[in-house]
């Protein structure tokens, strides 16, 4: 087994034995979501990053079943997006024009709590994206495909290379982006096979990394990303209690520019179930953007977008 799949069996997935690691005491401890609808999945390597017997680190707030999370608030829904109006097949959504995404495996190196997808109908069993293949083939309006999921990283370099390989044989596909967080929770993933297969592939790669708080960063990530040898991106949720401060955005983008990855967009919350306690109001965000362009170059600073379901593209805030 790879040495990536045996660092990820090290994951946190009971929460009193991240409870017992933590040092919780019982007060923070009668806060937590004992068997949350979607699982605990917490990488160790983070875990390590996280401050003793508290609850506010920004790090495990993104992680942490909490009980808040089962409060019902209005206009929280479980498909926010409409992702499932998208859906060409169960495995291929198309929202915007030219491009088309891949929902290669319902599986993640960490699960979000505020993840759009967490109720997201994954189904499983696909071993060759078939259908796919047929409708990207016979789409020419169709340029570019993004492989998401869960964490497309989550596939086998054998999976990928097979699905690299049947991609490239479409001939008006240019682009082939990944969209990861498998860098921050587990940078072993980038393997010496990943890499051979982004530098021999003819599609032009494009790498987004998904990362929130400037603590997920350090220097084991930035090389693992810096070997791939392609175009490097960001993207960050904005969060209540992990970055809606002007200080901590600026020292995420900042560290991300200084090591080649422009950050792309600052995403307002999607409004899923379970995650209301993450969620900004549209003004302070466009009031932390502004304070952010008087500190950082133009390019160090992303558009802060909104998805808007059947909106033809995303909504600049
Ligand atoms: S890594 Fe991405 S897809 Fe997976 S749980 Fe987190 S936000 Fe969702």
């Amino acid at each position: 087994m790879s040495s990536w799949r045996l660092l990820q069996r090290e994951n946190f997935t009971h929460i009193d034995k991240l409870a017992d690691f933590l040092e919780l005491d019982p007060e923070k401890r009668a806060k937590l979501l004992k068997a949350p609808p979607f699982p605990l999945n917490f990488p160790k390597r983070l875990a390590e990053k996280v401050v003793k017997n508290s609850l506010s680190d920004p790090i495990l707030r993104q992680f942490l079943p909490v009980v808040e999370e089962m409060e019902e608030v209005a206009g929280f829904l479980s498909d926010p997006v409409c992702d499932t109006s998208f859906q060409k097949t169960a495995h291929l959504l198309q929202k915007y024009g030219g491009r088309a995404l891949l929902i290669t495996t319902s599986a993640c190196v960490m699960n979000c709590r505020f993840c759009f997808r967490q109720n997201y109908p994954y189904e499983g069993g696909v071993k060759t994206f078939g259908k796919e293949l047929e409708i990207l083939r016979n789409d020419l309006s169709i340029h570019e495909v993004i492989l998401s999921g869960g964490d497309p990283l989550s596939l086998s370099d054998e999976k990928l290379g097979e699905l690299i390989d049947a991609l490239e044989k479409i001939p008006h596909l240019k682009l082939l982006r990944f969209h990861s967080r498998f860098p921050i929770g587990i940078p072993e993933r980038i393997t010496p096979k990943f890499v051979t297969l982004l530098k021999q592939t003819r599609l032009q790669p494009v790498f987004v990394l998904h990362t929130n708080h400037p603590s997920e960063l350090d220097e084991e990530v930035f090389a693992a990303l810096k070997k791939m040898g392609v175009p490097l991106l960001s993207q960050t949720v904005l969060l209540r209690g992990v970055n809606d401060d002007a200080a901590t955005l600026k020292e995420l983008f900042l560290q991300l520019a200084t090591n080649g990855i422009l950050p792309y967009y600052l995403h307002q919350l999607d409004r899923v179930k379970q995650a209301h306690h993450f969620e900004v109001p549209i003004g302070k965000g466009k009031e932390l953007i502004a304070a952010l362009r008087k500190e950082l170059p133009g390019y160090a600073v992303p558009t802060y977008v909104q998805e808007v379901a059947h909106k033809p593209h995303k909504t600049p805030l």
